[in-house]
């Protein structure tokens, strides 16, 4: 790969500000200097001689072998996220729940034990419930605000601690600098599900967390096209963990889904942004409205965490959780109303997406546990997208009236 030409051998990315790092982050241009990324949408690579081919499966010799091992396009995806994070490096996945399960699974065994929050995203509290069990991997879960249960839940087992702020649909905020403290005091890794907060509201990582995790599905791409994930971590992490793990269990991220991607990074803030900004607006009305008996957004009065949130967060993020009078019967017929915002279980997209937590995203993990994290029958989970703020309040108001 050339210089890329404009960098003229003076850029220093990592003392950019932020937009510069999420439009330029990365780029590594081919002989062609092509304006826009290059999709390399390839899955092998070829050598000058065998001698070459030998030195790079030696790891001797700098260079790609195999897409499932690494591919231009996702090298520039994982770049531009690292420096947006901040984290010294970048595994890019092939979903969200890839990351989650590659970040966990490639450090666990067996008689290992996780700490995690009760309140988490639907197939997160299957792989720690379910599936990691199965492995011999034991689990306790805590209620996220009660830092007394996170102290008395670690154990000598306890190697990693996993949560979600804020936290699907309940938008229950996690102090993570106090938890990364109780964690690291037991000599455990914490891990963080940051797709709701976005890298643009809230970075883990400078409060104390050792991994970061995404689904790119949902903001990063933020307009319903591709699946995607990254986990976020040290590079000797990456080195020694991930890529053994990844590498031969092979959830890899697709060159198109990553070129994608970039190109969603370019735009993430300033939709981020302008999402937040419409958030809380449609909080602060769903408020007054008599169909709605409570709104849960982390920057409202309401908000029983709503200090930590201002602290922790930049803004309230892109989700708006509410409670319908009157059950399912009621909640459903709000969505039968809507006339614009669409019924969807997807999040973080430049459409407005609304969807029944009881009866999708946490259907699976029972009543009990929903129960638990407090959604009812009469929930629902608004992401709110790019439309004009006017048009999406009028539609939330005529399916609530
Ligand atoms: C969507 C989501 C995931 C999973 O991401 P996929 O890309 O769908 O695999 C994990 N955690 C949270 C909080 C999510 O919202």
């Amino acid at each position: 790969m050339t210089k890329d030409s404009s960098d003229r051998g003076r850029a220093d990315p990592a003392a950019w500000g932020e937009a510069t790092r999420l439009v330029r982050g990365g780029l590594s241009r081919s002989p062609h200097g092509e304006t826009s990324e290059a999709l390399y949408l390839n899955s092998g690579f070829v050598y000058p001689d065998a001698e070459t081919a030998a030195a790079r499966f030696a790891g001797e010799a700098e260079g790609y072998v195999y897409a499932r091992y690494g591919n231009p396009t996702v090298t520039m995806f994982e770049e531009r996220l690292r420096l947006l994070e901040g984290a010294e490096a970048c595994y890019g996945t092939a979903s969200g729940m890839s990351a989650v399960f590659g970040a966990l699974a490639c450090q666990l065994r067996a008689g290992d034990h996780i700490v995690a929050s009760r309140a988490l995203f639907g197939s997160c509290y299957q792989i720690i419930t379910a599936i990691l069990p199965r492995f011999g991997i034991t689990y306790t879960l805590v209620d996220s605000g009660d830092l007394d249960q996170w102290r008395k839940a670690f154990t000598r087992q306890t190697k990693c601690a996993f949560l979600e702020s804020p936290s699907n649909p309940g938008l229950e905020i996690i102090d993570l600098e106090a938890v990364s403290h109780i964690a690291h005091e037991h000599g455990a890794m914490v891990v963080v599900d940051n797709v709701f907060a976005t890298p643009v509201l809230q970075k883990p990582m400078t409060l104390g967390a050792d991994i970061v995790v995404y689904s790119g599905t949902k903001h990063i791409d933020g307009q319903g096209r591709c699946l995607g994930g990254a986990i976020l971590s040290t590079a000797k992490f990456k080195e020694e963990q991930l890529k053994p793990f990844l590498r031969h269990t092979g959830p890899s991220l697709s060159p198109f889904n990553a070129w994608v991607m970039l190109k969603g990074l370019e735009t993430l803030k300033l939709r981020v942004l302008a999402q937040c900004a419409a958030a809380e607006r449609i909080a602060l009305a769903l408020q007054d409205m008599a169909a709605v008996e409570r709104v849960l957004y982390p920057t409202l009065p309401s908000h029983p965490q709503r200090d930590l949130a201002m602290r922790q967060m930049k803004a309230g993020g892109t989700l708006v959780t509410f409670f319908v009078k009157g059950g399912r019967a009621r909640a459903f017929d709000a969505l039968r109303q809507l006339r614009i915002i669409d019924i969807s279980n997807n999040l973080g997209d430049a459409k407005s997406l609304i969807t029944h937590p009881a009866s999708t995203t946490h259907r699976n993990i029972g009543e009990e546990a929903r129960a638990t994290m407090g959604i009812t029958e009469g929930m629902l989970r608004l992401s709110v997208g790019l439309e004009e703020v006017e048009d999406l309040l009028s539609d939330l108001s005529n399916a609530l009236s």
